[in-house]
């Protein structure tokens, strides 16, 4: 060590090892420094030859940042994880490594805080801020992170001046939308204000120099005039029996340029407003107290404010006044009781009192309030700082989580939220075209549930459509309701075709000209009639068989057309919905022929995915005619006990070649490259894939989860064949089942 110009012991404001442990001593006498002595060799191992900007050693900044912590009443682990806090993400060190020489509880602490920095922003807007903090709040799930989290920010703030100009300003936007605020929230006011005011001096410099200037003129004889009036106030309580603590103090910079902005007012109006605090023991003192300032200076008129009698909706409550010294200096009062006093230094407590809706009651006592007398001295347990962050987020955002968007915007969702309500949040139409999603990178099923922090991206596809299985995947009422719009308006139309149909089959069964008696205007009439706004939803009506296409040719048709056609119907009505369809004539040959005709209202299902080949039964279905299933689809035995809803159905040679999806799924063993074979085994077997979703089951194996179109079932076992034969896949299966995602 001899031979070095700058002892690494050293940091540039001269911190060394011992410093930080006597602070830790000055706390706690007993407490044991081996961790941080460790983590203090460990870390000036790892950082060795690392320089920053400043061009001290880098050990100069984890050094203080664990003084930071130290003067916050921090115990060792805290002090010893905020040593080593850069270690994981600027050295080689590893978290094995940190675990074998620490123990679990300092490595998660590491962990915790390189998660956080992984966090970046971009964007100014409060919103995003807002969420930004929220996220970090709910990626920490101990507040200790936050607080060595804080100190860093804190240290690195006061190093800024080192850095490009642009990194500057990024940093200190940064710091005070998501920083300055998050330690108002833990209640460290002084962190809070630092934040701000060096914040300030990055983003508006000249400002900030003429402020300072300004404030440094003045602050010795500020200082000394609030020390003449607390102790005059000690004083003036003194004789009147009320034990009090009084304190003063000024406002700081970054405070008096957003008064100056927000009142309009410069600096000399607010510069030389001082503001005292007397915290006493009883509601009853408190008044007292303010009697006696009252008494003793001049009141100014309009300035008191009874917040202990009238809380402020957010539940604070305190005595204000503002009274003039005897140099005609204005002074701001605040009196209030110890209680009172924990309420109003700590953001998340007014935040609790705001949502009940009520207020504090003085003197009631708050389980709410147990963990922020433990902030207070700050002597964070494991146990009492998780306990804390549990509250914080249960109260903040009880059920959310918060993911980015590949442009780093981040998004607020209900817990549960899965990737398919992200796609609907982004657009109605990235939502129905969805595909598959991206999650860190990573293909993922859509039904994935989204984590804190997660980048999300959604892949789309113009010929995707949403189905009713969708509405189970999203959990979010948004996604939800535009699944079940899409959903409803498809089958509108589809009965709306099908009402059309059924009411021309009606008619060319009885020998009638549809030109002739189904027009525009007959149908309009015929609706108004029977009492419908208009044709369209009569014909929807019909077409999903709520009414008989029988009851509507009475309308439409003229009276002697109709009777002609009571006289030649012997069918029920209740069976005419099914014979409808059956005598529909050939339109378009699929490949199957259903009962003893043809039919073209013949869709295939695509929840088994039928191929030429496949035992088929069809499904008479409620506006959708007639869906072919696998016979040994899951839906299918599902509905077995009614078997009035099924009819026969075979295969036969289509006019053209058709192309019919089928999903596989193939069990494989996850190692990079295996999709890449499977792709071209299928390729290969002459057929295509039209959807891939990897899902990785556990450490070792993965499930490939393959959409491919083929010609019949021969072609099928061959691809499946040629899947088989890769190495590293082990089983290969038909899907037959709605395509749920596998279960993890
Ligand atoms: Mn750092």
């Amino acid at each position: 060590m001899k031979d070095r110009k700058i002892d690494p012991t050293k940091t540039e404001k001269g911190i060394h090892l011992e410093d930080i442990i006597e602070t830790l001593h000055k706390h706690y006498p007993d407490a044991d420094a081996d961790p941080i002595r460790r983590a203090y060799a460990f870390a000036s191992q790892a950082h060795a030859g690392q320089v920053r900007l400043s061009g001290q050693p880098y050990l100069s900044h984890p050094m203080n940042v664990a003084l930071i912590l130290a003067r916050l009443k921090m115990l060792p682990p805290v002090i010893a994880a905020s040593l080593i806090h850069d270690t994981l993400e600027d050295t080689g060190a590893t978290a094995e490594t940190l675990e074998e020489t620490f123990g679990k509880e300092i490595t998660r602490l590491v962990e915790g805080v390189t998660k956080l920095s992984m966090i970046r922003t971009s964007s100014r807007e409060e919103r995003q801020a807002s969420n930004v903090r929220k996220m970090i709040m709910a990626m920490s799930d101990d507040i200790r992170v936050l607080l060595i989290k804080l100190a860093d920010r804190l240290h690195n703030m006061r190093t800024l001046d080192y850095l490009e100009p642009d990194r500057k300003r990024a940093i200190a936007e940064e710091t005070i939308d998501i920083y300055a605020p998050l330690a108002n929230r833990l209640g460290i006011h002084w962190i809070k204000n630092e934040l701000e005011d060096l914040s300030f001096k990055y983003l508006h410099p000249l400002e900030y120099k003429r402020l300072s200037r300004l404030m440094k003129e003045r602050k010795e004889d500020l200082d000394k005039f609030i020390l003449t009036i607390v102790n005059q106030t000690r004083d003036i309580l003194m004789k009147e029996r009320i034990s009090a603590e009084v304190s003063g103090r000024h406002k700081h910079i970054y405070g008096i340029h957003k008064k100056m902005r927000q009142q309009l007012l410069d600096f000399d109006q607010l510069f030389d407003i001082i503001g005292v605090r007397i915290i006493a023991n009883s509601n009853e003192d408190c008044y007292r107290a303010l009697g006696l300032i009252h008494e003793n200076y001049k009141p100014v008129l309009g300035k008191f404010k009874d917040y202990i009698a009238l809380p402020k909706e957010n539940g604070y409550q305190s005595l204000h006044t503002a009274v003039l010294s005897p140099t005609g200096k204005r002074m701001e009062f605040q009196i209030r009781t110890q209680q009172m006093h924990r309420i109003s230094e700590e953001g998340i407590a007014a935040h609790w009192r705001y949502k009940e809706g009520g207020s504090v009651k003085p003197g009631k006592q708050d389980d709410h309030f147990i963990w922020l007398r433990r902030l207070q001295d700050i002597d964070h347990t494991a146990d009492s700082s998780r306990e804390f962050l549990e509250n914080l987020k249960m109260d903040l955002f009880p059920d959310e989580v918060y993911v980015f968007t590949p442009d780093q915007e981040v998004m607020a969702f209900s817990s549960g939220a899965t990737a398919l309500d992200f796609a609907y949040a982004i657009h109605t139409q990235v939502g129905h075209r969805c595909v598959g999603v991206k999650i860190n990178a990573e293909s993922v099923p859509i039904s994935s549930k989204l984590r804190n922090g997660d980048i999300v991206e959604i892949l789309t596809s113009e010929n995707q459509r949403p189905g009713k299985s969708w509405l189970k995947i999203a959990k979010t009422s948004h996604a939800k309701s535009l699944i079940r719009s899409y959903i409803r308006n498809a089958q509108r139309e589809e009965a709306l075709r099908l009402g059309r149909e059924l009411v021309e089959e009606e008619l060319k069964k009885y020998g009638l000209d549809c030109k002739r008696y189904c027009t525009n205007l007959s149908l309009e009439k015929a609706a108004e009639a029977m009492g419908f706004k208009n044709s369209e939803i009569l014909l929807e009506r019909i077409g999903s068989s709520k009414l008989p296409v029988y009851h509507f040719l009475q309308k439409l048709l003229p009276p002697e057309e109709w009777k002609k056609i009571q006289d030649a119907s012997k069918s029920s009505l209740k069976n005419l919905f099914f014979k409808l369809i059956r005598r529909r004539k050939v339109a378009q040959n699929i490949g199957v022929k259903v009962g003893s005709t043809d039919n073209m209202l013949i869709r295939f299902a695509g929840c088994c995915n039928p191929v030429p080949g496949d035992a088929i039964i069809g499904n008479i279905s409620k506006g959708h005619g007639i869906v072919i299933h696998n016979k040994s689809c899951s839906l299918i035995k599902e509905m077995a006990s009614d078997p009035e809803k099924f009819v026969e159905a075979q295969w036969e040679r289509p006019e053209k070649k058709q192309l019919h999806p089928v999903r596989i799924v193939a069990h494989a063993v996850n190692r990079p490259g295996i999709l890449a074979k499977v792709s071209a085994a299928i390729a290969e077997s002459q057929a295509n894939i039209n959807n891939a979703v990897v899902q990785v089951t556990d450490l070792h194996h993965g499930e490939l989860n393959l959409t491919i179109e083929i010609e019949d079932l021969e072609h099928l076992e061959r691809v499946m064949d040629a899947v088989r034969n890769v190495d590293g896949v082990r089983r290969v299966e038909r899907g037959l089942d709605a395509g749920r995602p596998a279960k993890k």
